[in-house]
């Protein structure tokens, strides 16, 4: 979709491709909480999260 909210929330992690598709960049790059808001603000509930162990 291209929205570009998941950039906008945790612009460390997400970027937008050549054709706007949203890709991760860095999986940790922003903080826990941002994530989650990307997560939470996507418009058609593309991103899921989830959780590593240790
Ligand atoms: S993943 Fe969700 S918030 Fe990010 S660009 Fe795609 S639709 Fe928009």
């Amino acid at each position: 979709m291209g929205s570009g909210s998941c950039q906008a929330h945790a612009p460390r992690v997400f970027d937008l491709d050549d054709e706007c598709r949203a890709v991760v960049i860095d999986p940790a790059g922003d903080p826990h909480r941002a994530i989650r808001n990307a997560a939470e603000g996507c418009p058609t509930r593309a991103i899921e999260i989830e959780e590593s162990g240790g």
